[in-house]
């Protein structure tokens, strides 16, 4: 499904960044992934060769917007252009409002946000260049119901649906499309690092009765990359079972 597409997805060193590079890869596109360190990019490099696949990879500071804009240009060098980038990458909160510090908050902020708006401003010249491109980022359903504690994270993914609906607007004359995947509750590490207390209700309350695999979540950035999804634009799909927590 993307013969001759190069993709870049950030967060690919694990979780549903990982899968979605597999499945991407799986479906004959370059990939390029970016995770936070050297080591997880190297691991995530490694078992994906065994698995028969090549990928290049990278761990920018994505808050620094030269340096981001710098392997932009050595990736352009190299392949000729960018058709589908995946901003992915994010961390999560889940503090009282009285427990989280203006740090806290802008951490996720720096992150969620922020990292995105580096790459799409990086990224977006190149694909005018090339007559077209897919944009999808990663929310989340507390973009839709918020959640009972920590703000920050509900507040991050309901700015992914602003830029994703504004730029979509944007960036249409020019053929790129932009949307969003809103994952439910995903088996990642990302969800290990809650408390059972709190993970256990929220998977018995999913209507479809079970949590969302990453894969769940890659078919659908698999979806929105295609030339399938040709007439798709300024969409927030939610990929979550059904789940309203
Ligand atoms: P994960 O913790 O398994 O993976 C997070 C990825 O982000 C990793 O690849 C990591 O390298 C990258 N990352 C973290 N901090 C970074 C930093 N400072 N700089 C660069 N990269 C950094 O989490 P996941 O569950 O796979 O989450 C991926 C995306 O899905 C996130 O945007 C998350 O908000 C979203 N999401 C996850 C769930 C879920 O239930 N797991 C639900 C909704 C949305």
């Amino acid at each position: 499904m993307l013969k001759g597409k190069v993709a870049l997805i950030t967060g690919g060193t694990r979780g549903i960044g990982l899968e979605t590079v597999r499945t991407f890869l799986e479906n004959h596109a370059d990939v390029i992934l970016f995770g936070s360190k050297s080591e997880s990019v190297q691991i995530a490099k490694e078992s994906l060769k065994k698995e028969g696949f090549l990928v290049d990879g990278y761990f920018p500071n994505l808050n620094n917007y030269e340096e981001v804009l710098d392997i932009i240009k050595e990736i352009i060098k190299k392949y000729g252009h960018i058709d589908i980038l995946i901003n992915n990458a994010g961390i999560s909160a889940n503090k009282k409002i009285e427990d989280t510090t203006y740090e806290d908050f802008s951490k996720i902020i720096d992150l969620n946000v922020k990292a995105i708006f580096n790459l799409i401003k990086a990224v977006v010249p190149y694909m005018k260049d090339n007559q077209g491109g897919v944009i999808l980022n990663t929310s989340s359903m507390v973009s839709i119901y918020g959640q009972p504690s920590g703000v920050g994270y509900p507040a991050s993914k309901f700015a992914v649906n602003g830029i994703t609906k504004s730029l979509s607007r944007e960036l249409a004359p020019f053929q790129i499309r932009v949307n969003a995947v809103a994952p439910g509750i995903i088996k990642t590490d990302m969800v290990a690092a809650l408390p059972e207390e709190q993970i256990k209700p929220l998977i018995q309350s999913i209507p479809l009765g079970r949590i969302g695999e990453p894969k769940d979540i890659a078919n659908a950035f698999l979806f929105l990359a295609s030339d399938m999804a040709s007439y798709i634009t300024g969409e927030i799909l939610s990929v979550d079972g059904a789940a309203r927590s």
